[in-house]
This record gives structure tokens, sequence and C-alpha cells, in this order.
């Protein structure tokens, strides 16, 4: 074990909060899809700091637009516009307008929560005293800011926080029957993710987003995509909701939109938007230079790979590489957002361990769910090395758990 600089290993001595649990490795070092540790052990990442660094490690075009911004502007305060979040604002909504067939305007946050944060304020403002509440689907993630939280759809994670800020309503994922009998006159907006992402990577059924945008047309709800995990070419189009073809009132997002720089946005058309006025919401940090010069990178260069072609891709390769290997009983997902299934009795944290000895980072994403999120500029020959790592250890954990009965 080489010296570190400090306890990382969770204990008193540790300088950072106790909320997550102890760090797996120290990471120093990445390239594309690989990492290295404090080791000097190469890993293959298919996890990307969960679905963020898109575009891979140490991305050269992204490192070269935030190093120059970084010389240039950092940030002025939103007294004064700059050009680099005007121009990066601008290429969003183009991306949207292609999707809705709406152009709207942009907030900028530095989180995921802090974008949802903003869509539950403008739903509130939209709607009007009295019309507040939002729904939102049981095992949904939305953030962990208090409104980000009551809006998960997770009660374990709310009872040590309770009380919790009300308004907040939540359904079966999946079930519009529900979904019809909590929309009353009180609900400002629907909360959805186009695929639930912490929540086991779980596609929304066929006609689920498409029956929302009806139920949210005919009461007059906002329909607010929440797109941080799904946005920016992850499952195969530029957002998840344009698989079902839906048009949202809002979108929010963040992980992959600055390859690693802490950014995100909240979109609306400009018939929504203008509910806010001056003073309603904002932040210190909203679209700062540096931030959206990383964010103008990535588009330039998404735009530039086909980053969602690359998605779909990778992502079928991924699929037939793991079909039919024992202990895996299949594949959902869409693009380069994938869970893996494991067979009853292999155990998903089981098997996060063994990848991470073997040099291959994936995420438990629940007991029995392997989430698979890498680059999506992964190499066909990292895509075959990370399946049969993986392949691998389900299959040793398969004769293993046999070998005991
Ligand atoms: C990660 C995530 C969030 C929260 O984003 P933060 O940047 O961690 O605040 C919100 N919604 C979804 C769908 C997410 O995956």
């Amino acid at each position: 074990m080489s010296a570190h600089a400090f306890d990382v290993g969770g204990g008193e001595h540790c300088p950072f909060m106790p909320v997550f649990g102890p760090p797996a490795r120290m990471i120093v070092r990445g390239s594309g899809t690989e990492v290295w540790d404090s080791e000097g052990r190469r890993l293959l990442d298919f996890l990307s700091g969960i679905a963020v660094v898109s575009l891979g490690h140490a991305n050269e075009r992204v490192a070269q637009a935030i190093s120059d911004q970084a010389r240039t502007l950092v940030h002025v305060s939103n007294f004064f516009a700059n050009p680099v979040a005007t121009s990066a604002a601008q290429q969003i909504d183009a991306l949207l307008a292609e999707a809705t067939g709406q152009h709207g305007q942009i907030f900028f946050t530095n989180s995921g929560a802090e974008a949802n944060e903003c869509a539950i304020k403008l739903a509130r403002r939209h709607g009007g005293r009295g019309r507040h509440t939002v729904v939102s689907a049981l095992g949904s993630f939305h953030g962990r800011t208090l409104a980000t939280l009551a809006a998960t759809g997770q009660p374990s994670k709310h009872e040590p926080f309770q009380p919790m800020p009300e308004g907040f309503r939540h359904v079966a994922w999946g079930d519009l029957d529900a979904m019809t009998a909590a929309v009353d006159a009180s609900v400002a907006a629907v909360l959805i993710e186009s695929i639930q992402g912490e929540g086991g990577v779980q596609p929304a059924p066929v006609g689920y987003l498409e029956g929302i945008r009806a139920l949210c047309d005919a009461t007059g709800a906002l329909m607010i995509v929440d797109e941080v995990q799904t946005g920016f070419a992850r499952t195969g189009r530029w957002f998840g909701f344009e698989h079902a073809g839906v048009s949202p009132d809002v979108v929010t997002m963040a992980k992959g939109m600055g390859n690693g720089m802490p950014v995100g946005a909240c979109w609306a058309p400009n018939s929504i938007a203008r509910s806010f006025s001056p003073g309603d919401h904002g932040s210190t940090f909203s679209g700062t230079a540096l931030a959206t010069s990383a964010v103008l990178a990535v588009i330039e260069e998404m735009t530039r790979l086909d980053a969602p072609a690359l998605a779909v891709a990778g992502g079928e390769r991924i699929r037939q590489a793991l079909a039919d290997r024992p202990g895996i009983d299949g594949v959902r997902g869409s693009g380069l957002l994938l869970g893996v299934e494991l067979a009853s009795g292999v155990v998903a944290a089981d098997v996060a361990a063994g990848c991470l000895e073997s040099g291959l980072i994936v995420n438990a994403v629940n007991a029995s769910t392997i989430r698979l999120a890498p680059p999506l500029t992964v190499s066909e020959a990292e895509i075959d090395e990370a399946a049969e790592i993986l392949s691998g250890v389900v299959s040793r954990l398969v004769s293993e758990g046999t070998s005991d009965e």
C-alpha cells in the first residue's frame, strides 16, 4: 500500500463527511475509458463517474476549452452577460427545439438537483397559489436538496429528514391509471424520468410518457422530464424522451453535459419560462463562462462524433457480448445506459466488487442489477474486455453459489 496524504477509509481522520461509504480506490488519473489508481493499477471505467464523463476522461477538446477559458474569463456574476454561456444556452435550445418543435429559455445550474429545484419552482410559479403539487414516481431519483429529495420516490431516504417540504405526491412507476388518479386540480406538474437511472435502470413502459403527455394536456399540469442522467446522447438520442416522441414542457439536464465540469440546466419554452420574473430564482454560479465552456465543447464534440449513434452501437455490442451468459438474465435500458439483470442468487454488490478486483468499474445499482454507463467513446475492444471480465466474475459467482448448495 502506498501512503496516502490522508485517510480515505471513512474513519475519523477522513476529511469528508461520512455520507458516502468508504471509497473503493484512490483514482489519480484518467484517459478515455481508462483510469489509474494510486497504486498504478489500470481500471476500465464502465460507470463514467455515474454517466458524467461521456466523452471519456481527460478529453482533449474539453480540456483545451476549459484551460483556454480559465485564462480568458472564469466568472462575472449575472449582472453581466458572457458570450460563452449565451452561446451554450442557444445551442442547448437548438437541440431542444429540434426535439420538441419549440424554442425556449435556459437557467444554468451547478448540479442536477438544482436543475430540478428550478423546474419545481417554475412549475409552482406557473401554476399559481393552490396549484403547487408535484407528482413523481416511486423508485425515481431527483436529487438530494430538500425539495428534490421530497420529489424523489424513495420513502426510506425521506425518513431521517422528516418533515419533508409539502406538496409532493408519489405514484407507482409505469402505472398510468395511478398517475391519472393523482393529477387533480392542485397539481402543478408531473416530474418523471425517461429511464429511471438510480431506480435500477428501468425504462418507461411503452406508452407511459405519451400517456403522461396527454394527461398533462388535459389537466394543464406541466410535464417535466428529468433528463439529468439520460440526456446528452446517453440513451442513443440527445434526450431520452425523444424515444417516445413526446414534447415535455420543462426539461432538466446535468450529468453528461460538462464531461465532469459541475453544470446543469433547466429548459422551458418561452411561454412557460416567462412565468418567472426577475428575483424569483438565481444562483451566484449560474452560467459561469468556465462551466459553460465545457458545455460548448461537449456539444461540439458530441455532434462531431455523432454521440447518439455511438451510444446505440456501443449498447448493441454490449448486449450481444452479454447474451446467453450464465448468471445473466437480461440487459435492459437504452444506448449506453444499461442494467444487467443478474440471475437470482447472484448478488450485484459481489459482482461489482469482483469486477473491481479484476480491473473493471461497474455499479451495483440495486441488489440484482449491475449498471453499465461507459463513456460513449468506448472502443469495441474495451467493450469486449469488459464483457469478458463481467461475465467471468458472474459465472464464477454462479459456480461458487451452486457448489455451496
Ligand atoms: C443524478 C441525478 C440527479 C441529481 O443530480 P446531482 O447533480 O447529483 O444533484 C437528479 N435526477 C436524476 C435522474 C439523476 O440521475
